[in-house]
C-alpha cells in the first residue's frame, strides 16, 4: 500500500526526542502531542489521532514489528482494566499539575531548576541543554513537560519490549482522555471510540 505523509510522523517524535538533549526549549513543541488529539478527538468525536497522526505509536510499532524488539507477548489483563487506565491517567494529570506549580514558583522568583525528571523519581541534570536568554519559567516548564514526554516513552518502550508493540496504547493518558471524550460526545458506545490503534498493532 502507497505510504501517505502521515505514516513518516514517528520521524517528527524522533526528531522532538532529539532536539530536546540539545535545546530544552524545544520540549514545548511537545505540546501539538497535547492539544492535538484532544482537539480532534473534541470537534471531529473520533480517535482519528492515534489510527492515523501519532508518530509515538508509530515509532513504537515500527521497533516492535520492523526491528523485532518486542517479545510480542499478550499485555496482562489489568493493563486494559478501567480502574488501572483511568487511575493511570489521573496519576498523570497530578503529575502534570504538579510541573505546573513548580513553573508556577519560578515564576513567582523561585531559583530554576536545570533538571529532568525521569519516571518521577529520578532527577537527572541537563544543564547542558541549551536554554537560551528565555525567561526562567518558560525554561522550568520546558524541563518539566520534557521530563513527561521522556517517561512516558521509557513506559512506551519498556511495555514494548514487554509485551506487544503498542502496549502503551492500552494505558496511554492521551489514548484514555480521546477515549472519553468521543464516549462523551457520542453519548453511547461508539464505534470508532475502541483502541484500534493498538489492535492494528497487535496490542489487544
Ligand atoms: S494511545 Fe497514545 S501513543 Fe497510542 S496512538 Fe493514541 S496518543 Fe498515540
Amino acid at each position: 500500500m502507497k505510504k501517505k505523509w502521515y505514516d513518516f510522523l514517528w520521524i517528527a517524535e524522533l526528531l522532538y526526542l532529539t532536539l530536546g538533549l540539545f535545546n530544552i526549549l524545544f520540549a514545548w513543541l511537545g505540546m501539538v502531542f497535547f492539544v492535538i488529539p484532544l482537539l480532534v478527538a473534541a470537534i471531529g468525536g473520533s480517535k482519528t489521532y492515534c489510527n492515523r497522526f501519532c508518530g509515538r505509536g508509530q515509532l513504537l510499532g515500527l521497533l516492535g514489528t520492523r526491528l523485532k524488539l518486542s517479545r510480542n507477548r499478550k499485555p496482562p489483563k489489568f493493563l486494559r482494566s478501567r480502574w488501572f487506565r483511568y487511575g493511570f491517567l489521573t496519576f498523570f494529570m497530578t503529575m502534570f499539575c504538579l510541573m505546573l506549580l513548580n513553573t508556577y514558583k519560578v515564576f513567582t522568583g523561585a531559583p530554576l531548576r536545570e533538571t529532568v525528571t525521569l519516571l518521577w523519581m529520578f532527577k537527572l541534570p541537563w544543564q547542558w541543554a541549551e536554554v537560551g536568554m528565555a525567561s526562567p519559567w518558560i525554561a522550568q516548564y520546558a524541563f518539566g513537560f520534557f521530563g513527561v514526554m521522556l517517561t512516558s516513552t521509557i513506559l512506551g518502550l519498556v511495555t514494548m519490549i514487554l509485551f506487544r508493540p503498542r502496549t502503551w496504547c492500552v494505558y496511554c493518558p492521551m489514548g484514555t482522555m480521546t477515549q472519553g471524550i468521543c464516549q462523551l460526545k457520542q453519548g453511547k458506545e461508539c464505534t470508532d471510540c475502541g483502541r484500534t490503534s493498538e489492535k492494528d498493532s497487535g496490542a489487544a
